[in-house]
């Protein structure tokens, strides 16, 4: 087996390479956005054919910093859409925002398979992705540990069963907060989840719940099911990572200490299940596991993804754009952490989506909402 890493310097990349040291899989290629630093250390350690810096005003560095090694230096979307169909056994798509979309389609374009943990590209582009994925006959095996879990409890059965998606939340940072106290909230809160190590970006997500949200829609896409058929559940425990009910009443879950190494690696070596070295779950020492509705009229960017989601997939490149740009915002201190929400269910009501889903018209409605939610903290 050997793999292409997007995005080898961030939360997951790091944690994908850590299942690749266990399994012995090879590297063909590695990007990342800046980090010249991580990627030099990565290229001497795993030797790969190809090193990709998306920031382009990286790359003489990294040249530098690889010269006396056999890996060729990339740069750029172009760089990384070419590394991404270069061919190898699987992309692993790692890559935080939009900026994943592109190499993700590149990679089907190619016929090659995804291990895919960028959810953005199915929520700003899912209708495309998905249609040309199957055209190509090219397998998405999602990263995501929700939708890991799903894809988990559908093998062996009849997907034309599947009645029904149960997607848990851990609440994030400001579970039980309600509208006054979330206006006092600072970047330092936002970004300390309670279950799962994660990226910036994911973990203000977690946070406004716009990350159930992106995963919502990433659901709606990659099982087929419709909005109705989705339900989502906090779950402050994080040991069952989703459920789904089928046509007979059962209800499959899957459980386990919350650790993205069990999702990566499923992603790597599905059906197989070799040792992770993950901690084991005991339930009679985690004890009470709790299920409740997700606060929406508080955590408003939940309830904009589902509207999105009905609406159909352009709107969701609207509303995944505004949420980049207001994250962004916020992340650089020029936001407070209400206003995202807030800004979400402005942008989505007020830039019209287009009704074709090219990806012209993704990026055309992406650059949109980006532009009004500019337009607003001005
Ligand atoms: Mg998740």
């Amino acid at each position: 087996m050997e793999i292409i890493l997007l995005g080898s310097s961030g939360s997951i990349g790091l944690q994908t390479l850590d299942v690749v040291r266990r399994h012995k899989i090879l590297i063909k290629g590695i990007a990342a956005k800046s980090n010249v630093q991580t990627l030099e250390l990565q290229a001497r350690e795993f030797s790969p054919r190809y090193a990709c810096i998306y920031d382009e005003s990286c790359y003489a560095d990294l040249k530098t910093r690889l010269a006396d090694t056999k890996t060729e230096v990339l740069c750029g979307k172009e760089g990384m859409c070419e590394l991404a169909a270069v061919g190898c056994g699987m992309v692993v798509n790692a890559v935080v925002g939009m900026a994943g979309l592109e190499p993700t389609l590149a990679a089907i374009e190619s016929g090659t398979d995804i291990a895919l943990a960028n959810k953005e590209t199915l929520a700003a582009g899912g209708e495309l992705v998905m249609k040309r994925a199957s055209e190509k006959k090219v397998e998405i095996i999602p990263i995501d540990s929700e939708h890991s879990a799903i894809f988990q409890c559908l093998a062996g059965n009849n997907k034309n069963d599947l009645t029904k998606i149960i997607l848990t939340a851990s609440g994030g940072a400001f579970y039980g907060y309600n509208k006054d106290k979330l206006k006092t909230v600072t970047k330092k809160q936002a970004l300390h989840n309670p279950n799962w190590d994660m990226g910036a970006k994911v973990t203000v997500d977690s946070a406004t719940l716009m990350n159930k949200g992106l995963e919502f829609i990433e659901a709606v896409r990659l099982f087929g099911v419709k909005p109705e058929q989705i339900e989502v559940a906090v779950h402050r425990q994080s040991i069952i990572h989703s459920a789904v009910e089928f046509a007979d009443g059962s209800v499959i879950a899957q459980m386990g200490v919350p650790d993205m190494r069990v999702p990566i690696q499923y992603a790597l070596l599905y059906p197989a299940r070799p040792e992770s070295g993950v901690n084991r779950l005991s339930l009679t020492d985690t004890g009470l596991l709790t299920f409740e509705k997700p606060d929406e009229d508080t955590f408003s960017c939940l309830s904009a993804a589902k509207k999105a989601a009905d609406m159909g997939n352009n709107a969701c490149a609207v509303l995944n754009a505004a949420n980049e740009a207001a994250v962004g915002a916020f992340l650089e201190d020029k936001l407070e952490f209400f206003r995202i929400s807030e800004l979400v269910n402005n942008t989505l009501e007020n830039v019209k989506a287009n009704k074709k889903v090219t990806l012209q018209t993704i990026f055309e409605d992406s650059n949109a909402a980006i532009e009004y939610v500019k337009g607003q903290i001005k």
